[in-house]
């Protein structure tokens, strides 16, 4: 019966990669189609939020990000001119997670640990170098096109999980709108392992830092710093990746004599978008393939991974016959709403907080994050929201680890 056949997933990044090893986990034979030879090696997410661990424990992801990860309890919002703004400490939401930490760990690293739980699972394969390059479907099974070193292949499924990324062949092949904006300047993260926290001793692991001219995102990972800063949108993105300009947005950050040793460079255009549906018959979108926002606030990858958990507990009681069909319509209805109200709109807020030009306004800005900060009561919803949780309570999440 095709119904039961094994479900397809394309794109084996984070959020791809965990759905496929969720339905593995739930018994059921899942294809994984790749595009590149192996894991990705890039520095986008690295923050995972406190709920994220808390719903995947059962998943062994969890166990697997506090191995590779640095628990990081304290974050700070901070100005260029006038330094500490705001503290918070994600021990006083303690009563709510179980991991009241911002864990600070690089995506491939999960992605890694993923491909080697699916390497070794009986109801799971890996296809690496196979593009997807079109889909068609009928009432009872999915099929995909896709492009291989061995010349082009069809596979057939019961049911498609879409995680091919923000710019998902198989969303454009369904022909479901990206709906949104793409802000006109660039980011850029730079990576080293100079000790920051010797030369600014008031910092701690995260920290966002306000300014009209340039803010910035300092961010400890296990082996280095990250910094994330905008680029004019007068320079070019190959402009911007050269030694000069990095060297220059490091000594803005903080001067020092010499030049910063730079481990890492990456530029990445930056959107705020979501898909018009997230279903099409029998293929669904998730992760960044479904919506994607800027990074300040580190929910794109939490929020896919959180799609994945959704979307996986539906179809396993649909695969296995405990709940019909129209099980799945669930999914859009509590997943795209977090993408438009909560992701999106938070991380948005976010940008314009550290961006601020108007000087009355900026000034209002620091003055209403001081008064949060300074007020338990405001400080604990403030951080209950930053770190995802009030979102996914108010769409049932919480609480419902399904697989
Ligand atoms: C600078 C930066 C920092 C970030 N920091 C954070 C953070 O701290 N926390 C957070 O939650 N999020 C963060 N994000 C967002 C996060 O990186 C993304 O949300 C996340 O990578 C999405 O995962 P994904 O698996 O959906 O897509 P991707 O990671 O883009 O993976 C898509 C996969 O699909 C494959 N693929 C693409 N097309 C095809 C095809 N046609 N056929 C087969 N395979 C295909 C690709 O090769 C890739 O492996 C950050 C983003 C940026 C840019």
């Amino acid at each position: 019966m095709v119904g039961r056949d094994r479900i397809l997933v394309v794109g084996g990044g984070p959020v791809g990669s965990t759905a496929a090893w969720l339905l593995a986990l739930a018994g059921i034979p899942v294809t994984l189609i790749e595009a590149e030879e192996g894991v990705q090696i890039d520095y986008r997410a690295s923050t995972f939020h406190p709920p994220t661990l808390d719903l995947f424990e059962e998943s062994g992801i969890t166990g697997a990000l506090l191995d590779r990860g640095l628990k990081c309890p304290v974050w700070q919002f901070r100005d260029r001119r006038e330094g500490r703004i705001a503290e918070f400490d994600l021990g006083a939401i303690s009563d709510e997670t179980s991991y009241p930490f911002r864990l600070q760990c690089e995506q491939f690293k999960l992605v890694e640990w993923l491909y080697g739980r699916l390497a070794a699972d009986g109801n799971a394969e890996i296809l690496f170098r196979h593009r997807v390059t079109g889909v068609s479907q009928g009432d009872d099974g999915v099929t995909v096109s896709c492009d291989t070193p061995a010349g082009p292949v069809e596979i057939a499924g019961s049911w498609l999980i879409a995680a091919d990324g923000g710019r998902s062949t198989v969303r454009r092949e369904l022909g479901i709108a990206f709906e949104g904006f793409t802000h006109p300047e660039h980011f850029l993260v730079a990576g080293t392992q100079y000790d920051f926290r010797a030369h600014m001793p008031d910092i701690c692991s995260v920290n966002y830092t306000a300014d009209p001219v340039e803010w910035f995102l300092l961010l400890e990972i296990p082996d280095m710093w990250r910094v994330v800063v905008p680029v004019e949108t007068t320079v070019g993105p190959d402009d911007a990746i050269t030694d000069r300009h990095l060297q220059n947005a490091l000594q803005n950050l903080l001067p020092r004599e010499g030049d910063y040793p730079i481990l890492v460079r990456a530029i990445y255009r930056v959107s705020q978008r979501v898909a018009r549906t997230y279903r099409k018959g029998r293929a669904f979108l998730a992760g960044d393939a479904a919506h994607i926002n800027n990074p300040l606030g580190g929910m794109g990858l939490n929020g896919g991974l959180h799609d994945a958990l959704g979307l996986c507990g539906r179809l396993a009681r649909v695969w296995h016959g405990d709940a019909g069909e129209a099980e799945l319509d669930g999914y859009e209805a509590q997943r795209r709403p977090e993408a438009v109200n909560a992701i999106n709109a938070i991380t948005e807020r976010n940008k314009k907080l550290m961006e601020e030009r108007d000087p009355e306004v900026r000034q209002r800005n620091l003055d209403e994050m001081r008064a949060i900060a300074a007020d338990p009561r405001r400080a604990r919803e403030f951080m209950l929201n930053a770190a995802m949780i009030t979102s996914l309570r108010r769409s049932g999440m919480l609480g419902t680890t399904t697989v």
